[in-house]
């Protein structure tokens, strides 16, 4: 059974169709890789598959986990397994990355966290992931850099276990070495019972990660699905050409 479907997903925010007719087929233990022009339509996928509440479904179905969940909720998605960052721009003195962190695993996952135990697994996560371990003690977001927030981002991965990963443009803005941190601890929280969704178009984090799957997003669909081989055709040829190959 697939972990997630998308049949025919089209989707509009303020009344213009972004999403038009986008299939695409997730199982469990896959890395997927998207791509596409800037404007694509990718960060609108990936705000459509949590539930943002600006992006309206206009057809088709979102199938997670053998139900279709068109019209849940973003936290009700969350509780089902589905991880989308929760991305906490502003700065929240008082607050540290753990308090946080346990806050979010007591709310997706419904059970209370003992201090303690949390704390523990947590250590052993950050020693996994290669993230010093006074950052859980950092208060949330205050003088954090890119790269420190995008650890946040895995953090929170590790420690709420979802059953699929959407990492959206996770690498922007980050240099060479974060980078390896936070794409190698993603690559390491993959396993049998997971997927990722990964959108970029930075193909270093390729160094990292291995796809099963790679997929062009185009004007709202997926015009073409591959192997890594299609990283290289873009890298090479751009996104024009393709268009032109496909007579799109
Ligand atoms: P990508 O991530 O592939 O660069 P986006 O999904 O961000 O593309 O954007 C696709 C199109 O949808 C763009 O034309 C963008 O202007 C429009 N769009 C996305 N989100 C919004 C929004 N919240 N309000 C208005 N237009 C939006
Ligand atoms: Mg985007
Ligand atoms: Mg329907």
């Amino acid at each position: 059974m697939s972990l997630l479907e998308l049949k025919e997903l089209k989707a509009k925010v303020e009344d213009k169709e972004i999403l038009k007719g986008l299939n695409l087929n997730i199982n469990k233990g896959e890395v997927h890789v998207i791509m596409g022009p800037n404007g694509a339509g990718k960060s609108t996928l990936a705000s459509v598959l949590v539930g943002h509440p600006k992006y309206e479904i206009s057809g088709g179905d979102i199938i997670f986990d053998g139900e279709e969940i068109n019209d849940l909720a973003v936290d009700e998605r969350a509780q089902k397994g589905m991880f989308l960052s929760f991305q906490y721009p502003e700065e929240i003195p008082g607050l540290t990355v753990e308090d946080f962190l346990r806050a979010a695993k007591e709310a997706v996952s419904g059970e209370k966290q003992y201090f303690m135990q949390f704390h523990q697994e947590l250590v052993e996560k950050m020693e996994r992931l290669h993230i010093d371990p006074t950052y859980a003690d950092r208060h949330l977001n205050v003088g954090f850099s890119g790269g420190e927030k995008k650890k946040n981002e895995i953090l929170q991965m590790a420690v709420l276990e979802p059953k699929l990963a959407i990492l959206d443009e996770t690498d922007s803005g980050l240099d060479r070495d974060a980078t390896k941190i936070v794409f190698e601890g993603v690559q390491k929280l993959k396993n049998d019972n997971n997927a990722l969704l990964i959108i970029t178009h930075y193909n270093k984090v390729l160094d990292y990660l291995k796809p099963d799957f790679v997929h062009i997003l185009m004007d709202g669909r997926i015009v073409k699905s591959g192997g890594i081989e299609l990283v290289e055709y873009i890298e090479k040829n751009g996104y024009q050409k393709m268009k032109e190959e496909l007579g799109l």
